[in-house]
């Protein structure tokens, strides 16, 4: 073979690599719920995991840690909600994937009902975000302040040890224990201080897995 050819034919396959690839990230507009892992995350009949974007419930029970508060509750809920049933997806054009690989969706039944904002709104779930943040953030944030302020879910049921203060960072909007040893990391002119743990998730902030604020 020629050098030249060479290069075409090596052109070539790349293109279809690339044709490949984007086929296999066929991205469903619909499907049915067939597993419930948790509050957060279901699989499809395709095989599909699909992660809620911009809301986290709280852990159920995993490799001997024992669940958080409200963690069994907001599985049951997300059950109840979408097993077995045909939902929507739509997703945001900032996040598609999570670091996990898993698709990252505004999950919708087909009467309409928004189960995002759903598990917001009836405090199951909190908002996930960082600095670039998603296109509903903001009405995101307005269920989580409303569920926050009529103690449902887990705004009412879960007692937390209360910090002095707490420690945000501005980058990650993840937010810590003022001792959390974290917090050492985070640069100076990156930190935001939270006198209640409620003001920190009304900004947006979600809490550190390690320090579990
Ligand atoms: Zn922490």
């Amino acid at each position: 073979m020629t050098f030249m050819l060479k290069i075409v034919v090596g052109f070539l396959i790349s293109v279809l690599t690339i044709v490949e690839v984007s086929l296999s990230l066929d991205i469903p507009e619909v499907g049915r719920v067939t597993k419930v892992f948790d509050g957060d995350t279901v699989e499809l009949e395709s095989g599909i995991k699909v992660r809620y974007l911009g809301i986290d419930t709280p852990e159920i029970a995993h490799d001997n840690a024992p669940a958080d508060c409200f963690g069994n509750e907001a599985k049951v809920k997300n059950a109840s909600l979408v097993l077995g049933r045909k939902v929507k997806l739509r997703y945001d054009e900032n996040e598609k994937f999570d670091r996990y690989g898993r698709l990252l969706a505004y999950v919708f039944l087909e009467d309409g009902t928004f189960i995002n904002e759903l598990l917001l709104k009836e405090g199951y779930a909190f908002v996930l975000r960082d600095a670039s943040g998603f296109s509903l953030v903001k009405s995101f944030l307005e269920a989580q302040r409303d569920a926050i302020k009529n103690k449902r879910g887990l705004w009412g049921h879960c007692k937390y040890k209360k910090e002095p203060y707490y420690v945000g960072n501005l980058r990650s909007f993840v937010f810590h224990r003022s001792n959390c040893s974290v917090v050492n990391t985070i640069s100076p002119s990156n930190r935001v201080r939270f006198e209640t743990r409620e003001e920190a998730f009304i900004e947006g902030y979600h809490p550190c897995r390690r320090c579990k604020p």
